[in-house]
């Protein structure tokens, strides 16, 4: 069994020196699968790099920063996308999403839905995943994914109640956990409402680290789970299986994994 970290920014420019050393020490800790969320096109050079030195670790999902209001970043980044997906280098849309706490001006929102429906109308159309920040904005960013019946969903920096959570979770969407469920009650919370089948690791690295002020980084995905066996009062095995077969269908590395089984091990034989 191997850990997959759902959400990083493992292609940010400040990440770039000590990024091969983030990877390798994931990579020995069995944290496998590393999506990397690419906001721009820097990240989108840097992820490509990334992904050409460890091919069957590293994926992409493509979005943009959520303060970043040009539709400018979403023509270049999607130019060749449909090419990248059968290629298997990008496997989702994400990180886009509404973060209400961080764009106030009620333009701005505006602009940042309409940017958001671009990206989502997309990923319906293409048939793959979405991850979504949503920030003090669940009404809002509910509503609109709920327009475009869409069922591969991932909610990532959830701030929202329990019931929230779980009418989501029975629209077939997944909750991306971060390491500062280490300290976050409101990520406990989440989790004790949830089950194992709608929950996902993630480091979200550099961000939401298991401390106040601590970078996190992809190895982080192992606190994480264990946190989560603890809440869930089950073995943080079970914990790691799930949430690795839940990020296998849902980004369709089935496959990848079954091709290449001296590295990830017999996961599908039993
Ligand atoms: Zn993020």
């Amino acid at each position: 069994m191997f850990y997959i970290d759902v959400h990083c920014h493992l292609a940010r420019q400040e990440l770039q020196d000590q990024v091969d050393k983030l990877i390798c020490e994931a990579l020995e800790n069995n944290v496998k699968i590393m999506i990397v969320s690419v906001q721009s096109e820097l990240e989108f050079r840097n992820a490509m790099k990334l992904k050409e030195k460890y091919p069957l670790t590293i994926f992409l999902t493509l979005g943009q920063e959520l303060t970043d209001f040009t539709i400018d970043t979403f023509t270049k980044l999607t130019k060749n996308i449909e090419k990248l997906i059968r290629e298997k280098i990008v496997v989702g849309i994400g990180e886009i999403g509404l973060d209400y706490s961080k764009v106030k001006d009620p333009i701005l929102r505006n602009i940042a839905k309409a940017i958001l429906e671009k990206w989502l109308s997309l990923a319906s159309k293409l048939d793959i995943p979405v991850i979504v920040h949503t920030h003090r904005a669940h009404r809002d960013s509910i509503e609109i994914l709920k327009s475009f019946s869409l069922r591969k969903v991932v909610l990532h920096a959830f701030s929202g109640g329990t019931e929230t959570a779980k009418k989501a979770a029975e629209e077939g969407w997944y909750f991306s956990i971060p390491p500062s469920i280490m300290h976050s009650k409101q990520k406990q919370k989440l989790v004790q409402a949830l089950e194992l089948d709608n929950l996902l690791l993630e480091s979200d690295c550099p961000e939401l680290g298991p401390s106040y002020g601590e970078p996190s980084k992809p190895v982080h995905v192992r606190l994480v789970a264990e946190k989560i066996a603890e809440l869930k009062k089950v073995p943080v095995d079970e914990v790691v299986r799930q949430c690795t077969v839940n990020a296998l269908r849902l980004f369709r590395l089935e496959d990848v994994v079954r091709e290449n089984v001296e590295l990830f091990g017999e996961l599908f034989s039993s």
